[in-house]
């Protein structure tokens, strides 16, 4: 049975409003997707485009990232969109290691910038 792409959205804080940016920016690529987001990174993307299909998962420091990493490994997560703040400390960093190395494993697209999320959306 077909499944609309599914696209996982997380933004560390300082990358929350870059990252509502770049949804804005590919607003028509996004509409008909099946989105997946942290929850706090959900709530921000939902407030400036309550029109998409979007599932706000626990909080990335709550388990939002194992989340994500589970969707992975069950084969329910096509593609991962992660604004990583490199200049920050996270209290989460074993979670986020764990989603990244998931990602690798089961070779999904994963763009950890805006840079390369442009390039998964053309
Ligand atoms: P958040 O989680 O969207 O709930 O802030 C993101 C993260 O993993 O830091």
């Amino acid at each position: 049975m077909s499944r609309p792409l599914a696209i996982g959205l997380v933004a560390h804080d300082d990358k929350k409003a870059a990252l509502v940016a770049w949804a804005e920016a590919h607003e028509g690529f996004l509409k008909d997707k099946a989105l997946f987001a942290t929850g706090t990174t959900g709530g921000r993307i939902l407030e400036a485009l309550p029109h998409l299909n979007l599932v706000r998962l626990k909080s990335g420091p709550l388990g939002g990232d194992q989340q994500l990493g589970a969707m992975i490994a069950e084969g329910r997560l096509d593609v991962l969109v992660f604004f990583v703040d490199p200049l920050s400390p996270q209290p989460h960093d074993v979670d986020i290691k764990a989603l990244i190395r998931l990602a690798t494993l089961y070779d999904i697209p994963f763009a950890c910038n805006a840079a390369t999320a442009d390039l998964i959306v053309r």
